[in-house]
């Protein structure tokens, strides 16, 4: 879009700050019902957030059930892009998950597939051993094999939302970094190229989140994620590649703050923020229920991003929204919650 100087631009009924993969699918969910922006501070595409990166892991096995719930229609929307755009964003390799039996987040995984009827496999030494010879199981762990897992192409992904939006009649704004929010029953959004005026505002800003909430005097308990990825390339190609379908890993411990897993790529993406629980932020401001906030992604957003863009749409909508929000709700750190008001 060529700026104006000056020009307040009030023709969108929403605008989405941040075009991670959080905000793109946000953008694309709106823009079949609304006139969406999504402005971005970067030019597209950029490795500078958390949505970058050749390969994600995504998979059904969790320790909580709402996520498992939410994959079923991840899967489908992610195969629904796919055929809407005609590539492969998917490929189906499986997960091993590797834990001692008796660690109570092993057990908790395992329940969670069966009570949900997600198809898995378990084995003895033997059968691990004949299934995958190139993995050493040590003798004091088990094995369980969520079968649907495999890998999102991270950055093809990303580039055919944000297509398929624009395709849908949104408007992307790169390049143009947000410097100021003012709250109203229409929201206000100034930017480094121009100034913005709409009905509502979500904001997935990732990283940066805490920043945007300054002007609009709150901040989240978002600190910086330490997690352990271990990324490996094939030395001899077609041993332990995708196209082979070798299976990404969990390796759950028992004493250590954090569990290793792992996925084949050729590249480490960026930043990320957990929350205190490690579950997400999907909720409107507390004070301006047209801006609504997806944020804290804590390292394992990018494979539910069609749901939660789906839910941020349906927010920002004024709609009842499709899953129980209140795992996501700010309102459960209200002792760590600053407000600035
Ligand atoms: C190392 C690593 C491994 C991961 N592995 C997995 C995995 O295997 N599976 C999985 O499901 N998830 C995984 N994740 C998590 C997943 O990648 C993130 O949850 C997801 O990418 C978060 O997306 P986002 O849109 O919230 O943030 P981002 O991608 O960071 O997007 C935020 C956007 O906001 C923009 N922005 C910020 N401030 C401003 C401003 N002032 N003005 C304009 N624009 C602004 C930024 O430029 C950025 O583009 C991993 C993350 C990392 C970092």
């Amino acid at each position: 879009m060529a700026a104006e100087s000056n020009a307040v631009y009030s023709n969108f009924d929403t605008i989405v700050l941040g075009a991670g993969i959080q905000g793109s699918f946000t953008a694309y969910h709106l823009c079949k019902n609304s006139k969406t922006v999504l402005i971005d501070q970067f030019t597209l595409p950029h490795s500078r957030g958390s949505s970058h990166g050749q390969t994600r892991v995504i998979r059904k096995s969790y320790f909580k059930d709402y996520y498992t719930q939410m994959m079923t229609e991840c899967y489908q929307l992610w195969k629904e892009l796919e055929v809407e755009a005609n590539v492969e964003l998917f490929r189906q390799t499986g997960m091993l998950v590797l834990g001692k039996e008796g660690n109570p987040e092993f057990q908790t995984m395992k329940s969670t597939l069966v009570e949900n009827e997600i198809s898995m496999e378990s084995f003895t030494s033997e059968e691990f051993s004949r299934r995958f010879p190139a993995v050493n199981l040590p003798e004091e762990l088990s094995a369980i094999f969520d079968k649907s897992a495999g890998i999102l192409y991270a950055d093809r992904a990303l580039k055919t939302v944000q297509d398929l939006f624009q395709r849908f009649g949104g408007t992307i704004c790169d390049g143009e970094k947000v410097v100021d929010i003012q709250p109203g029953s229409l929201v206000t959004v100034t930017t480094t190229a121009r100034i913005y005026r709409a009905k509502s505002l979500v904001i997935t800003a990732g990283p940066w989140t805490n920043k945007l909430l300054n002007h609009l005097r709150l901040q989240l308990p978002l600190k910086t994620l330490r997690i352990v990825v271990c990324y490996w390339k094939e030395k001899v190609p077609g041993t332990y590649g995708i196209r082979k379908s070798f299976p990404c890993f969990l390796r759950i411990f028992d004493s250590v703050e954090h569990h290793i897993y792992g996925l084949p790529s050729n590249e480490y993406p960026g930043l990320m923020k957990m929350t205190p629980d490690q579950d997400f932020i999907l909720d409107h401001h507390p004070e301006h229920n047209n801006i609504i906030i997806g944020a804290g992604f804590s390292g394992h957003g990018f494979k539910l991003a069609p749901v939660v863009g789906k839910v941020l749409c349906e927010l920002s909508a004024g709609k009842e929204p499709s899953y129980d929000l209140s795992p996501f709700k700010m309102c459960r750190f209200q002792s760590n919650l600053k407000s600035l008001l």
